[in-house]
């Protein structure tokens, strides 16, 4: 069903299952796909005037979301456009990371490799500094254009992100990212191929199959024990603890890798938070450690 607002066309009650990676997710009450910065600002200012709360997301594949769904706006990125200028390439947050990855490739700029398989937008990878051998988000980008939750656009440079791992300035300021400036260096076209496989090959030996629900890592790696080196695996916390194949109803540890839940099919939100305090429950009482969410959950009241 749709209703039209202010020109604005929304459709209602849309099951956020259908957007999200891990395939949970009740119904938000407004759904609008966007696809150019025009069409974000006005059902941005149309949310404000009229004091409706909303959530931005991308590709959904870094949440979790309430059986109960959402009670406002969900706006979908499709805000799409592509290009290169000098070793960098300028990108609209919608476009998905993967394409970027290629574009790259194909213009034979080097530097964003690691971030080969890694699903979503470019949107969600900057506002989650998604990262992947040693490497993450801000590392490369240098500048960028962002919404404001009030509607108006700024122009920022990587400084303004406040980058750490799995961490930006915009999980504070609920800012929209709406395009960034990734800064590369020329390559051999080869050799950045080689590598792109070499890391596409290596995440479909180790993640579960694509039909599977799942969200990526559940949880954060922790802090290195000491400077220069490398952080602690959650996973293999997990692992120790007996982890590996644990279910709650359908939400499904996965066997391949302990801090990959899944969702095979009709796993609830509910599930999945059982499962977690379990997990969660079995690493303090064993190491005295509190394990903290990578993935983001998105509850009733946004
Ligand atoms: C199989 C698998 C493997 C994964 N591997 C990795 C990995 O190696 N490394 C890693 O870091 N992550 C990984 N992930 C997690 C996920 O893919 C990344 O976090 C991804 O960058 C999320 O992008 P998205 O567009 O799907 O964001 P969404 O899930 O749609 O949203 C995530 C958050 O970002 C916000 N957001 C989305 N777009 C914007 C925007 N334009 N402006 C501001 N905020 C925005 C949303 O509001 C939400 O809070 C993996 C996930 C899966 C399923």
């Amino acid at each position: 069903m749709t209703e039209r607002r202010d020109s604005i066309q929304f459709k209602k009650n849309i099951p956020l299952s259908r957007h999200t990676t891990f395939k949970i997710g009740g119904p938000a009450d407004y759904f609008i796909a966007v696809r150019s910065i025009k069409k974000l600002k006005q059902v941005v200012e149309y949310a404000n005037e009229n004091g409706m709360p909303f959530l931005f997301i991308g590709g959904g594949s870094n949440l979790l979301v309430c059986d109960r769904g959402v009670r406002g706006i969900v706006i979908k990125n499709g805000i799409k456009g592509i290009r290169r200028k000098g070793n960098s390439i300028i990108a609209r947050s919608g476009e998905k990371l993967s394409r970027i990855v290629d574009f790259a490739m194909q213009n034979r700029l080097s530097g964003l490799e690691f971030a080969s398989g890694i699903p979503g937008t470019l949107g969600g990878a900057v506002y989650g500094n998604a990262g992947a051998y040693g490497k993450c988000m801000g590392d490369v980008l240098v500048k960028a254009k962002i919404m404001k939750r009030d509607g108006n656009i700024l122009d920022v440079d990587n400084d303004y992100f406040h980058f750490l791992y799995r961490w930006s300035g915009l999980k504070n300021s609920g800012g929209m990212l709406l395009e960034a400036e990734i800064s590369l260096s020329p390559g051999c076209g080869e050799d950045i191929c080689c590598e792109i496989e070499r890391i596409v090959a290596e995440r479909r030996r180790k993640h579960p199959a694509h039909d599977v629900g799942c969200a990526g890592s559940y949880f954060k790696n922790l802090d290195p024990p000491r400077p220069g080196a490398r952080r602690i695996a959650a996973g293999k916390l997990l692992e120790q603890v007996g982890a590996k194949a644990m279910r709650v109803g359908n939400a499904v540890v996965f066997e391949g890798h302990a801090n990959f839940l899944t969702n095979p099919g009709g796993a609830k939100c509910e599930d999945m938070l059982k499962l977690v305090d379990l997990l969660k429950k079995r690493v303090k009482e064993r190491f005295g450690i509190e394990l903290k969410e990578e993935i983001i959950y998105i509850d009733e009241e946004i």
